[in-house]
């Protein structure tokens, strides 16, 4: 954090006090986590394979992207409720623990830093409604924490009525290669960092990876803040 952001997260701290985005502890004004939940919360990124993103391998499907990282498991009740509240207010705790962990996480695995970073956009019809596009925000903090260059011009989403949500597996599968599409950029051989909040079944990021690789890129990263579990843990077969 630069002296003037340093500065002017304090000053927000007085008037808002930071809270903890999974807890709602309140917590010091520099930090973006207690230390309870950093010590309870599973850090994704230490369990997941580093190709396709998820905590038991399917790298034998057909995944476009080449790489994947995330923080948190979206199982979690309080890490979706996190998750939900950055999409709803844009709180930004999440996003900036999310890019810091991902940094250490690159810099720790020897991985080169990417040319470029994109957001997996939205329709332009929801960002107005909502105001922002949380996947927009994770981009800001991984762009600042690696210095990469941010591209919004390349990947572009259909104004559709429906959620993809409302949609099964299989259906979500096909629909997702129609609500996408990119523009005329030359990315030969170039690392491209694609951000998502949450990633779930992976079909929106490896579409998305499917069109960067069209214009030319070599490698596509994954990168987000939670990603869904597929292997059971303790505590859900309890229930
Ligand atoms: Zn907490
Ligand atoms: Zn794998």
């Amino acid at each position: 954090m630069t002296v003037i952001n340093k500065c002017k997260a304090f000053m927000l701290d007085v008037v808002f006090p930071n809270r903890c985005p999974f807890c709602g502890d309140f917590i010091m004004w520099d930090k973006h986590i207690c230390s309870k939940c950093e010590e309870t919360l599973q850090n994704a990124n230490d369990m997941i394979c580093r190709k396709c993103g998820k905590d038991k391998c399917v790298c034998g499907e057909d995944i476009q992207y080449d790489m994947a990282f995330a923080s948190f498991f979206y199982n979690e009740s309080s890490v979706s409720n996190a998750i939900h509240r950055f999409k709803e207010t844009g709180e930004m705790n999440i996003a900036e623990y999310t890019a810091n962990d991902i940094a250490l996480h690159m810099k720790s695995e020897n991985i080169a830093v990417p040319d470029i970073i994109i957001p997996v956009p939205m329709s332009r019809r929801k960002q107005r409604k909502r105001g922002h596009n949380q996947a927009e925000l994770l981009v800001r903090c991984i762009s600042k924490e690696l210095d990469i260059p941010v591209r919004k011009d390349i990947l572009f989403k259909y104004d559709t009525r429906d959620e993809q949500h409302q949609h099964s597996a299989e259906e979500r599968q096909e629909r997702v290669k129609t609500l996408f599409h990119a523009g005329n950029a030359d990315l030969s051989g170039m690392t491209v960092m694609l951000c998502d909040d949450v990633m779930t079944t992976g079909a929106t990021i490896s579409e998305c990876a499917r069109l960067l690789k069209q214009l030319g890129a070599e490698c596509v990263i994954s990168a987000v803040c939670a990603v869904t579990r597929l292997e059971k843990t303790l505590s859900e077969e309890d229930v």
